[in-house]
């Protein structure tokens, strides 16, 4: 499918969370439906055309969607692969298949950027205890456990000193397979938002710097504090990632800025929460950014008129909005979740400036 999505037609989202729901908003001022597919509680439904409510295993239930739907995306990447086998049998999924797969597990995602050439953190497998020898030889210690697949805002992580520590923290990961990573010494994260059409054009917006409290991406400052041959790297990483996935949409590349330069951390094959900022910082925001990809638009250029600092309100800090919404050049959005438990991202705030030189 190469021309664009006509008006009026339906884009099926699997995931109903807040990226869902600003990908809804923003697919209908490009004049879309969409139709949220998501097995529990879903902010986005709320400004969403349709919403099923099944698990992703319910084949019945896929099939209906698909039916439904004149294209599906997603907005969590953790969909298993059997749905998105059914789905991509029936109707246009972007990104592919097989971006979604190189995420979901670490290991295949550190290989893969490796495979291209791309700087990562030292990292080898762990299956089983007698792995760990070998494992944190090739890495070094200290090291950091991750589960290959399902983490996320830094959890299914064991930060161990040593060898005695690893095995320690075998137990607590019930069997699942591991990989052990090198522990980065870096100075700062930066994340860019890039987005790849489907004729393969590319277009990314600047990098931001982001800090992490307890796992969970606290604030996203643009412009990054980097030199400008670092921002040229980041976006040449993120450039070349997208190619050669043959991605299509927008994805949030991680990074590590260090002495030696940059390593990647991890690619998100979806809108991603250090790119909010774009939404006051852009005339062309990631979500529209994303529709636009998927449903074959031009992309907008990635220009900043602004700089931004994004702040995400975590669990109770969301009753701050409205005295945040009194400070000048503050953006408020709100997801709309009912219940303000800690560590859940209830909304964020831009704190819009002007232009800087940097
Ligand atoms: P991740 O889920 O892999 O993005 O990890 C969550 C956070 O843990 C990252 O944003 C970093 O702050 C930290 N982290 C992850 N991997 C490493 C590493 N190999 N070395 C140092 N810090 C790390």
């Amino acid at each position: 499918m190469t021309d664009r999505l006509p008006p009026g037609s339906t884009i099926g989202i699997l995931g109903g969370g807040q990226l869902g729901r600003m990908l809804s908003m923003a697919a209908a001022r490009l004049g879309y439906r969409c139709h949220v597919y998501e097995p529990g509680p879903a902010p986005a439904a709320d400004v969403a055309a349709e919403r099923t409510r099944a698990p992703y295993e319910d084949a019945d239930a896929l099939a209906a969607f698909a039916e439904a739907c004149d294209l599906v995306t997603f907005e969590f990447e953790n969909v298993p692969a059997a749905a998105l086998d059914d789905l991509a049998a029936r109707v246009p999924l972007y990104p592919c298949r097989s971006a979604l797969e190189t995420s979901q597990d670490r290991l295949v995602e550190k290989s893969f950027l490796r495979d291209l050439g791309l700087a990562t953190a030292r990292f080898a497998p762990v299956t089983e205890a007698a792995d760990l020898g070998a494992a944190l030889a090739e890495t070094g210690t200290p090291a950091i456990l991750k589960t290959r697949r399902f983490g996320y805002d830094g959890k299914g992580q064991a930060r161990v000193a040593d060898i005695a520590e690893a095995r320690a923290a075998l137990p607590a990961f019930g069997g699942a397979p591991l990989i052990a990573e090198e522990t980065v010494a870096f100075s700062s994260e930066i994340s860019v938002i890039a987005a790849r059409g489907r004729t393969g054009e590319v277009a990314a917006y600047d990098p931001g710097e982001n800090v992490h409290e307890d796992g969970i991406l606290a604030t996203t400052t643009i412009p990054a504090n980097i030199p400008n041959r670092l921002r040229m790297d980041a976006v040449l990483i993120a450039s070349r990632i997208l190619t050669a996935l043959d991605y299509v949409g927008v994805m949030g590349v991680e990074l590590f800025v260090t002495a030696d330069g940059l390593l990647v951390n991890e690619i998100a094959p979806r809108v991603h929460n250090s790119g909010h900022w774009t939404q006051a910082g852009c005339a062309v925001d990631q979500f529209e950014q994303h529709i636009r990809a998927i449903a074959g638009w031009p992309l907008g250029d990635g220009t900043r008129h602004a700089d931004v600092t994004m702040e995400n309100l975590v669990g109770d800090a969301v009753h701050r909005a409205p005295d945040l919404a009194a400070e000048p050049g503050v953006q408020i959005h709100l997801y709309g979740k009912s219940e303000a438990r800690p560590g859940r991202k209830m909304g964020h705030v831009n704190r819009v400036k002007p232009l800087s030189t940097a």
